[in-house]
């Protein structure tokens, strides 16, 4: 029989638009599926099957499918929908959005290094002659890319090749992340005495106790797997004991290796009573998804928010549904993790940007494991992109801290915001939406008003306690009156020491990290700028030096003013380092520590810090924005922010949003248990009407003066918003490129084109850049205007003039 020929469109992890068509004749291929294919001269890919089908391409030739992965299709059909959606509704590549979903491992190419696996043991027993050939190379090249193991072995076999011995955990893909992959082991307990064991062995009156509480708990959890230190902590007696016992082969031990995302099984919580506010709350939140998909819950720091969502995922687990739990950063989940996990221990998975490959692979594995005997995991936590996980059985998306900034990718594409690609999402799989925050952003606060999303709010702490008391402290007058130490207002200074003498903690909050913003020259005003980008570099004290917070360039502080020579150079303005330095100076009898971006890069570094905190090691904490997010402290009396104005002034709609929202935020933190907490804010401008309203924790008509203002000048959510960024070296093209481009968009668009205007930094290593602005009505086609800027786009981007200069368009820009 003659083989029948099938087309097949494949998605490339490319920067490429659509799909590109291979044939094979293959019989057993499914939509999903991993396949090899070479693109462009000699490179191969992975790529996943979109379509099969029987249309030969009309413009050209296609080539054969190489191979066929393992396996069964590692994405759904509602998975390569949702890709489709975020490449056209972000204008973005089909190829950008499956680089962004998969792991690393799950897309091998050409140029994926090959290394040994570090837990290989070195034997070679198993292996066949390819493999031991491509080990022995590996042993004196460590690191072959696959172009390159393909000479050694055939061509066509190389990617199920190394997929076999990745599987084999033989070799790995070397990774951006130098995190070595470690096998982690537990030893878990089983019992294995039989009646005539029992019989013949003599045991002691505390042995025999160990078996009888082992026992019990056995018929409490049947079929758990205990492991030893947990089941010791359960059954309260001694190591010594189970030792014998395990000696006299009553109970054996063995060592598994675990997964390395499945921490140790803690003691699990009973669960909580909700307060009568709360379970009105949880109530209309389940009225609310009988007829509407999303529902915003408005509640305001300590409400309990956490709380219902425990309740919310209790019910999807009822039914045997998966849940997403969405949180922006990993900086909020250290906590929530372990509030979870004492919930529902070994269900809850975590993705986050510290793991690494093989980490993901297994979380991508297990969301969609069917076996109940292997790792699953129905509750995923999760940063943005834990929304490309391939679930199957999704009940409910909870997107935590909605209002969070973080929540939208800027680089690279697709750049794609969580919240609102979360509620496409749950429309595929016919699932709900909780929406929660104690500072909704605008536009979801509008929807909810609007009646498109249903709105629940929880308006007092859980025992009500009081929110805190938050007052403002003038330091225009205070610098006036010379009274000021340091960045220190009298009255907050008093205010910190009074909090620490009576036991309890502060945090303080500064809206920048690094040592002080800038050093200039007191005789000539020079102060040190990037060479690549258009910005000041940031002044570190620790290590004296200069650093580009955008480009990442670095230089030691000059001794001399490069610019008259003087020797006077010197540091305006504050940063979180220099706030801890200072605070050290002021009350040394008290433990000052930071959280910020510096302080907080190593894989525990964060945790460390929230610890210490927690236990009390730490009696300030300064930092940047991370301490407003989400922390649940119980003995923090006193909040602090340092200069509510540098938030204030900014040349962007949202300024004041996100101004507000991070000074309720991190009030919230204060007074969480017991007494009302106090919150202080530093400000040269009292008068500002945002000030009243913070102090009467008003967020609800703050957030209404905003919609009003937004309507009032055609912003979000009356209107969308796409920026188009042009890029280049050269000024001049930049600008003959954008004027182009612009000329060409009021064809179609009129005064709906703003711009070309440079943005406030307006060079990033050595670029020059220069942003369109689009402003489309709300009744307008959306879709339809994306078509003619994507065409207007793709004219522009192969016109000769044009093509050096690299376009990026970002829809619904934050
Ligand atoms: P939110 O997320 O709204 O800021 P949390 O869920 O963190 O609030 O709750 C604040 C604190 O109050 C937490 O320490 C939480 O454990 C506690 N809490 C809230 N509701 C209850 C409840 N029903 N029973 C016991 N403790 C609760
Ligand atoms: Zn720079």
């Amino acid at each position: 029989m003659i083989p029948v020929l099938r087309y097949i469109d494949v998605i490339l992890p490319l920067p490429l638009q659509g799909t590109f068509t291979y044939f094979t004749d293959e019989e057993d291929l499914l939509v999903g599926q991993r396949v090899v294919v070479q693109f462009g001269a000699r490179k191969l890919y992975t790529a996943i099957v979109k379509r099969i089908h029987d249309t030969k391409p009309v413009d050209y030739n296609a080539k054969p499918l190489l191979a066929i992965l393992n396996e069964s299709p590692i994405v759904n059909t509602v998975h390569l929908k949702f890709w489709d959606w975020i490449a056209k509704y972000y204008m973005c590549n089909l190829g950008d959005v499956m680089h962004a979903a998969l792991p690393a491992s799950l897309k091998l190419a050409s140029e994926s290094q090959v290394i040994i696996h570090p837990d290989f043991d070195g034997d070679m027993g198993e292996l066949k002659s390819d493999e031991v050939l491509l080990l022995n190379a590996l042993t004196h090249q460590e690191e072959l890319s696959i172009a390159v193991i393909s000479k050694l072995i055939n061509i066509k076999s190389v990617f199920p090749f190394i997929n076999e011995l990745i599987r084999k955990e033989v070799v790995q893909i070397k990774e951006d992340l130098h995190d070595k992959y470690k096998q982690k082991t537990i030893n878990t307990v089983s019992y294995i005495a039989n009646d005539t064991i029992l019989q013949s062995t003599k045991t002691t009156s505390k042995q025999d106790a160990f078996i009888s509480s082992y026992l019990q708990l056995e018929e409490q959890f049947p079929n758990k797997k205990w492991i030893v230190a947990d089941l010791l902590k359960q059954v309260g007696l001694s190591r010594a004991i189970f030792n014998a016992l395990v000696k006299k082969e009553i109970f054996t031990v063995e060592q598994e290796g675990i997964s390395r995302l499945l921490k140790s099984s803690q003691e699990l919580i009973e669960d909580k009573q909700l307060a009568s506010f709360q379970q009105k709350a949880l109530n209309e939140i389940k009225k609310a998804f009988k007829e509407k998909e999303v529902c915003l819950l408005h509640g305001v720091t300590s409400s309990g928010k956490t709380e219902l969502y425990i309740k919310l995922i209790e019910e999807q687990l009822k039914k045997g549904k998966q849940v997403l739990y969405l949180l922006p950063e990993i900086a909020l989940t250290t906590q929530i993790i372990k509030r979870l996990q004492k919930h529902f221990a070994n269900k809850v998975g975590i993705t986050h940007s510290h793991l690494n490959n093989a980490e993901r692979v297994e979380v991508w594995n297990a969301v969609q494991e069917k076996d109940i005997n292997k790792a699953q995991y129905p509750i995923m936590l999760g940063a943005r992109s834990s929304l490309f996980l391939p679930f199957d059985n999704l009940g409910l998306i909870i997107v935590d801290e909605e209002h969070d900034p973080s929540f939208k990718q800027h680089q690279p594409a697709p750049r794609y915001h969580a919240r609102d690609a979360a509620i496409y999402l749950a429309h595929l799989h016919k699932s709900k939406v909780l929406l929660a925050s104690a500072t909704p952003c605008v536009e979801s606060y509008y929807n909810a008003k609007k009646g498109k999303y249903a709105l629940v709010e929880m308006h007092t702490r859980y025992q009500h306690i009081a929110l805190p008391k938050i007052q403002t402290i003038d330091i225009r007058k205070a610098h006036l009156k010379k009274q000021m130490s340091q960045q220190f207002a009298p009255e907050m200074l008093a205010a910190i020491q009074q909090t620490l003498e009576d036991g309890k903690q502060v945090i303080l909050f500064q809206n920048r990290r690094g040592y002080s913003p800038v050093i200039s020259c007191g005789a000539c005003a020079y102060t040190p700028n990037c060479n690549s980008c258009d910005v000041s570099l940031t002044f570190h004290k620790w290590n004296n030096q200069l650093k580009c917070h955008y480009c990442g360039y670095t230089e030691q502080v000059p001794e001399f003013c490069p610019s008259c020579s003087a020797k006077d150079l010197s540091d305006k303005g504050f940063g979180t380092e220099q706030i801890e330095e200072v605070l050290q100076e002021l009350i040394p009898e008290f433990v000052t520590k930071r959280m910020d971006y510096d302080t907080t890069r190593g894989k525990n570094a964060h945790q460390q810090i929230i610890t210490d905190f927690e236990q009390g090691r730490i009696d300030v904490l300064v930092g940047t924005q991370m301490v407003t997010k989400g922390l649940d402290f119980d003995n923090v009396a006193l909040v602090g922010i340092l200069n509510a104005d540098s938030m204030l002034y900014f040349p962007d709609f949202r300024a004041y949003e996100r101004a507000f929202q991070l000074m309720m935020q991190v009030a919230g933190r204060a007074g969480r248990k017991g007494k009302q907490g106090k919150v202080l804010v530093q400000t040269y401008d009292e008068e500002h009407e945002m000030f009243g309203l913070l102090k009467a924790n008003d967020y609800t008509t703050f957030i209404d003066k905003q919609i009003e203002e937004r309507r009032l000048f055609s912003y979000p959510p009356f209107n969308r918003l796409i920026v188009i960024t042009l890029k280049h070296k050269n000024q001049r093209k930049l600008d003959e490129t954008s004027t182009a481009l612009v000329d060409l968009m009021r064809k179609s668009f009129g005064t709906r084109v703003l711009g070309p205007e440079y943005p406030a930094i307006s060079r990033i290593r050595n670029y020059y850049h220069k942003n369109v602005l689009l402003k489309i009505e709300h009744k307008a086609s959306i879709s339809e205007a994306k078509s003619i800027l994507h065409t207007i786009i793709e004219k522009m981007k192969t016109h000769s003039d044009y093509k050096s200069v690299r376009f990026i368009l970002d829809v619904d820009p934050i």
